[in-house]
């Protein structure tokens, strides 16, 4: 059956006739390149080497922040660009942008003094124009202990109390596809980008089914490299990147009940405590990662020192692995200083047009995606010489009301067979694990037994019209890669990417 979002359809229709623009790389930066050429007429496709959203943006601490810590660092600019970022999101899509308040303590004679926060936060807030999720306010350390009970009270000094935002970086993604699809792009998962040359004013590329194996040619007028981690390993490229890595984890509220996010301090680095519905989700660390991005994984010492961070803010809790629902790990990709001095590692984008018509975007934050899409589209579309709309991402919601309310939001989807019809004809759920993982995030959240992933098998067999034996390798392949139904083994929790 031809479903609005079918795979097969998208792959023959890629090598029809010459695109405007292909986008490499099915990230928050490719998905929202996408929506905005598409939306300004262009023809539009887009190949992703695995599922949409499998690199670094299913992988953040899902948040939509201007960075209070950019601050310190005296990057207002960068600060002030996402903090008007995450208001948009806010307004283009509500379901993905819940207001959140963080409780950031301070203790007497250890980190930032309390004037500085609360002078900081103020600041945060005028940066949003002053038309921050609301107003900032400091707290003393009684009202924080009435906030959250369970915060280690010796030598607490009080906090500030600020607010950004709560997202689903996966749902991010796999929305603002579906918008870019309903505005006529041409999106395909498991599709890899090899190569391409330039002939006769055209990129002649050459891409593979990973699927089939079978490969193919597309044939384009201009090319973006929004390839994340992997940005610098793409011919052409001329990016310079500094993996840094990050992971989460994942508990149970009752384990640490937190009625907003808590900011926790190790030495100079911030970790977050997120609220999650029944969950809280925990990060993260910051340390340099020289691996195959596809590689990434969760080790005990990351997980150590997330359980020690918390451990010393909520003495009281005594958290241990066992408390784990589950983890994930990411890399940030970061634009490479020449000298490379970590310190001076800047969170910034960067859009360089390096050949001819062959744009890279790399670096910046999932809160400015939407930006960074808009620039560089407005350089393509001056470059292609074509007379296009105006950028409309600003104002446009990202989808219906209808389409926001079903199946897409912070929290997972109630598991139900409907779900995941859905994930599978209308958003390009290939395989198992990207229902789990990815359009449903159950895998996150819930402590998924083999019981369930079979359940949700065989609905993705009736719905995607599998053979028993498919059925049984996906099963197979999936219990390779994800642990289900005891805690979550570090040293196999990667997504696999083949
Ligand atoms: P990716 O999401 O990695 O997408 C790149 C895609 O390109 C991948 O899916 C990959 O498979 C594909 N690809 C690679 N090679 C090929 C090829 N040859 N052919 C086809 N496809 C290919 N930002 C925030 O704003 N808020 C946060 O709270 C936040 N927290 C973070 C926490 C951590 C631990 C990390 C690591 C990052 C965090 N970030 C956050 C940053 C944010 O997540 C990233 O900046 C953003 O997700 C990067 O998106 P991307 O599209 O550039 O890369």
């Amino acid at each position: 059956m031809t479903t609005l979002n079918d795979r097969n359809d998208a792959c023959s229709r890629l090598n029809e006739g010459v695109l405007d623009l292909l986008v490499i790389g099915g990230g928050i930066v490719g998905s929202g390149v996408a929506r905005d050429a598409a939306m300004r007429g262009l023809r539009v496709g887009l190949v992703e080497q695995h599922d949409f959203a499998s690199g670094t943006s299913s992988r953040s601490s899902r948040l939509l922040h201007g960075g209070l810590r950019y601050l310190e660092q005296g990057r207002v600019f960068l600060v002030r660009e996402a903090s008007l970022e995450k208001k948009i999101i806010h307004q283009i899509a509500p379901h993905l942008a819940e207001p959140l308040g963080f409780i950031f303590p301070t203790y007497r004679g250890e980190g930032r003094p309390l004037w500085q926060l609360r002078l900081g936060v103020k600041i945060y807030d005028w940066l949003c124009s002053g038309r921050n999720f609301q107003p900032s306010r400091g707290l003393s350390s009684v009202e924080t202990l009435g906030k959250v009970s369970s915060l280690q009270s010796e030598g607490l000094a009080g906090a500030v109390y600020y607010f950004d935002a709560l997202t689903n970086d996966a749902r991010l993604v796999i929305d603002s596809l579906r918008s870019a699809a309903a505005h006529g792009a041409v999106i395909a998962n498991y599709v890899r980008f090899h190569d391409s040359r330039w002939e006769n004013s055209i990129w002649q590329c050459r891409v593979e089914d990973c699927e089939t194996g079978i490969e193919q040619s597309i044939r384009t007028r201009a090319i973006v490299n929004a390839t994340g981690p992997w940005a610098d390993r793409i011919p052409h490229s001329d990016v310079k990147l500094r993996l840094s890595k990050g992971i989460h984890i994942v508990i149970d509220r009752s384990k640490l009940s937190v009625p907003s996010a808590v900011v926790i301090t190790e030495g100079k680095r911030i970790l977050f405590v997120i609220p999650w519905g029944e969950r809280v989700i925990i990060g993260t660390t910051d340390t340099d990662y020289q691996g195959p991005p596809e590689a990434v994984t969760t080790d005990s010492n990351d997980v150590e020192y997330v359980l020690r961070a918390v451990n010393a803010f909520f003495p009281r809790i005594g958290l241990a692995t066992d408390d784990i629902v589950s983890v994930w790990a990411g890399l940030r990709p970061l634009i490479a200083n020449p000298d490379g001095s970590p310190s001076d590692i800047s969170r910034a984008h960067q859009i360089r047009c390096p050949e001819p018509f062959w744009w890279d975007i790399a670096g910046g934050k999932l809160t400015t995606y939407r930006l960074m899409a808009e620039q560089a589209v407005d350089q393509i579309v001056k470059k292609l010489n074509i007379r296009a709309a105006a950028c409309r991402t600003a104002s446009e919601p990202l989808l219906s009301q209808p389409q926001m309310n079903a199946f897409s939001g912070i929290k997972p989807a109630p598991f139900s067979k409907a779900a995941v019809e859905h994930f599978v004809r209308q958003e390009w759920a290939v395989h198992l694990e990207d229902v789990l993982v990815r359009r449903s995030g159950w895998y996150y959240y819930d402590r998924l037994t083999l019981a369930d992933a079979e359940r949700v098998a065989d609905w993705m067999a009736a719905a995607a019209n599998w053979s028993v034996e498919r059925k049984r390798v996906e099963l197979e392949k999936l219990t390779s890669t994800l642990r289900l139904g005891q805690p979550p083994a570090w040293s196999s929790a990667a997504i696999e990417i083949h």
